[in-house]
């Protein structure tokens, strides 16, 4: 049993970039990082991570929340090598490595014309993301990433491989749809159907913060029954300046005057400070929500599915707790718009359970200096038992292990069958981690 792929460990100069994650707040310390440059590499440091018993995670974007593609005292096995394209666009199909991450994805689709949904951020892994389901801007449209997956071929505990689609190993290929993949295995490559595009319309609007009550209230009233076109998100965000600052953004596949049309609710909810509406390439669409995207940070994150419009008084809350945040630190709140497609398909047609939701709120603070955590973990966490009360559970891309019963809020009533099927495909819980699904 040895390893193979490219090895660094603590005394190659490498060591330290290689084991930082994009949260800067945690530090983890493995043995090994091996750069996987194939299949074979995987399974040869899979093999050897389980004959001598070392604990090993499964690495490629690096942007989970919590660090939990890290570990200490063991081997990362980082598949970021391995991140080929193919298109096939007789088939209008596209396979990638299981190490591509969403901007390569991107880059190399819209070249042909042509994306699969995906997120914002184009360092993401996009194994890592798919498999938690995978929000983004051509969601209502488009449905999530997970619901354009046709295929997956996974490195099991045994270190064979497994194919996962429709018509074999379905089970799996129901799980891996919203059940974190590294539960089951290492993927390493991802099949997607392909949707041709060229131009989108999109906007962005600004308005002093003190609208924040009646701009949330209008856009949770209209966005998540608004054409499935148009998928939009609101930011609620603090600077550490003290700053704070309110906006709306939305990509739409259809024109300019039509998308006008559509958020006329919002144009008009209050004054507004700026107005940006333009019809663009979807490659520039794709620049355009990519510059928000902050390079690695020290951050704490969390997230609500919410199911039913929030009160007034839930949006008050929302707004002190905002205001009151921890100074010389930067925290935001995200809604994402949902419903759409994302509904067309039912809570347990595939793993990803919170297909009713209308939008999915992101609570994030970040900080630089270390006397600064505190506050912020505490705040984050405020906020989170805040949305508990009136919200149904999480997003399983957004790691939070703070909270306790992630089972039922990363996957309610689809985490029974989750079980079933990790004990079918790992029932020697060989991929075992933090809020790893328990075997039966
Ligand atoms: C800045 C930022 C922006 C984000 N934007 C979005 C967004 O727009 N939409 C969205 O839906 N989510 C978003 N996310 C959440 C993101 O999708 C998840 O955190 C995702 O799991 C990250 O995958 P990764 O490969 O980058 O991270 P990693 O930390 O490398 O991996 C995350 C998890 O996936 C597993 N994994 C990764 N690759 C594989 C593989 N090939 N086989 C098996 N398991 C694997 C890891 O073991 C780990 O459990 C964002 C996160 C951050 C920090």
């Amino acid at each position: 049993m040895y390893i193979t792929g490219g090895v660094v460990s603590k005394d190659n100069p490498l060591y330290l970039e290689a084991s930082t994650d994009f949260n800067l707040a945690i530090k983890k310390f493995p043995f090994i990082i091996v750069f996987c440059f194939s299949e074979d590499d995987v399974i040869n440091t899979l093999k050897y991570a389980i004959s001598e018993d070392i604990p090993f995670r499964v690495r490629n974007g690096r942007h989970d929340y919590e660090g939990n593609s890290n570990v200490n005292k063991g081997i990362v096995i980082d598949v970021s090598n391995i991140n080929y394209t193919f298109i096939d666009e007789v088939n209008n199909k596209a396979k990638f490595g299981g190490g591509i991450t969403t901007g390569k994805m991107y880059s190399d689709l819209v070249n042909k014309g042509y994306t699969v949904p995906s997120g914002t951020c184009p360092d993401v892994g996009f194994a890592g993301l798919t498999s938690c389901g995978g929000v983004g801007f051509a969601a209502r449209l488009l449905g999530l990433s997970c619901d354009n997956l046709l295929e997956i071929e996974l490195i099991n505990y045994k270190g064979e491989k497994i194919v996962a689609n429709e018509y074999s190993n379905d089970n799996l290929f129901w799980a891996v749809r919203g059940g974190l993949a590294s539960n089951f295995g290492v993927v390493v490559s991802l099949t997607y159907k392909i949707t041709p595009v060229c131009n989108v319309s999109t906007y962005v609007i600004t308005w002093n913060p003190k609208y924040f009550v009646d701009v949330l209230d209008t856009w949770q009233s209209f966005t998540p029954y608004a054409d499935v076109r148009l998928t939009t998100s609101v930011e609620y965000k603090k600077e550490s300046s003290g700053d704070i600052l309110l906006s709306s953004s939305g990509q739409f596949f259809g024109g300019k005057e039509e998308l006008e049309r559509i958020i006329e609710p919002l144009l008009k909810v209050a004054p507004t400070e700026s107005v940006e509406i333009e019809t663009i390439s979807y490659e520039e669409a794709l620049e355009k929500w990519s510059s928000d995207c902050t390079g690695p940070e020290k951050f704490k994150g969390t997230g609500s599915f919410i199911y039913t419009p929030l009160s007034k008084r839930i949006l008050n809350c929302l707004e002190a707790e905002l205001i009151s945040a921890p100074k010389n630190s930067t925290q935001f709140y995200e809604f994402i718009g949902l419903n759409g497609n994302v509904s067309k398909v039912k809570p347990n047609e595939t793993a990803f359970v919170h297909r009713n939701s209308l939008y999915l709120i992101e609570i994030k603070s970040a900080w630089d200096l270390e006397m600064d955590r505190e506050d912020n973990v505490n705040w984050t966490n405020n906020v989170k038992d805040l949305l508990d009360s009136v919200g149904i559970g999480t997003y399983r891309g957004f790691t939070d292990f703070d909270i306790i019963d992630w089972q039922r809020q990363y996957y309610g009533d689809n985490y029974p069958r989750l079980r079933e099927v990790k004990t079918q495909y790992d029932p020697l819980n060989i991929f075992n981690f933090p809020q790893s699904i328990e075997p039966l």
